[in-house]
């Protein structure tokens, strides 16, 4: 909005900006207090393009080699080694391969299919403004539509290709980042697998919090003002139109400590 010439305040309720990325300094060390997956660099690389930048004026980036480690549940007297997944694609197909034999090359299929829903669902779904059900009428969207997999879900996606347990698991996980299930998750979200297996798990040194640093940076270079301690609890509207924004009216009196914009 400030790019686009509007005067913008944002109301933030706690005392810093990060919101569920941000950060406790306690005792001296530093807690980054949410996300600690960094997927799909590129599209922060174009929110920061957006406002003449790039993610390097803000913070160095590393693509994580074993990108994640993952622990199995373990049963009474299980003893399951934890599994590091290998940034490599090759080193990760042997994985595969080790585990159940042939879903090495399954995996190549697996993400020959991948590969098209992500480029097909970035380009056509997710960067689109959303103010319209016109721009989803895509011709590509449309022959694509079957080859997009929103029929089926991914539980099925994944079984169909590989039987082990285990892999199921490792794949079906990135779903959670949906706050889904993957019975539930249409299996155009193996999407979701390309960004993991082929795009990579990323971590900006010194933390995740450096990315709310970087976003906080281009927004007060742009004008944008913040007023932090301020939680918004009423937006008054008349006529269809934002008037007034009343804060922290619980904090001082129990009544609506009056209009602050
Ligand atoms: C534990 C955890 C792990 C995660 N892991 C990952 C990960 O690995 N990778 C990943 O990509 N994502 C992860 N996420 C998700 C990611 O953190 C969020 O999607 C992202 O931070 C949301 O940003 P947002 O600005 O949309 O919302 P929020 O961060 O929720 O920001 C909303 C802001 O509004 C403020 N606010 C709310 N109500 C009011 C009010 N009434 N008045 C004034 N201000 C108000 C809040 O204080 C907050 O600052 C994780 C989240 C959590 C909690």
């Amino acid at each position: 909005m400030a790019k686009a010439g509007w005067h913008v305040t944002v109301l933030e309720k706690q005392s810093t900006p990060g919101g569920r990325a941000r950060q406790l300094k306690e005792a001296g060390f530093i807690f980054d207090m949410g996300p600690s997956w960094y997927w799909m660099p590129e599209v922060f690389e174009r929110f920061f393009n957006s406002f003449g930048k790039k993610v390097s004026d803000y913070y160095k980036l590393d693509r994580l080699d074993p990108s994640y480690r993952v622990y199995w549940p373990q049963a009474p007297g299980g003893k399951d080694a934890p599994m590091d997944i290998p940034a490599d694609y090759e080193a990760l197909k042997k994985l595969f391969e080790n585990i159940e034999p042939g879903s090495g090359s399954m995996l190549d299929s697996f993400m020959k299919e991948a590969v098209y829903k992500y480029e097909v669902g970035i380009n056509k779904l997710v960067h689109k403004p959303g103010q319209s059900y016109t721009e989803f009428l895509d011709w590509e969207l449309v022959k694509g539509v079957f080859k997009l997999d929103v029929f089926t879900s991914m539980k099925k996606h994944i079984s169909k290709h590989f039987k082990n347990p285990k892999l199921q698991q490792l794949l079906e996980f990135p779903v959670l980042f949906l706050g889904a299930l993957p019975e539930n998750t249409p299996a155009l979200y193996s999407l979701m697998n390309y960004a993991d297996i082929k795009l990579g798990t990323w971590y900006p040194h010194e933390g995740m919090y450096k990315i709310v640093e970087g976003m906080f940076s281009v927004a007060e270079e742009l004008g944008v003002k913040f007023i932090f301690n301020s939680d918004v609890c009423e937006i008054k509207v008349e006529k269809g139109k934002a008037v007034e924004v009343i804060a922290n009216c619980q904090l001082l009196t129990g009544q609506p400590s009056g209009p602050i914009l």
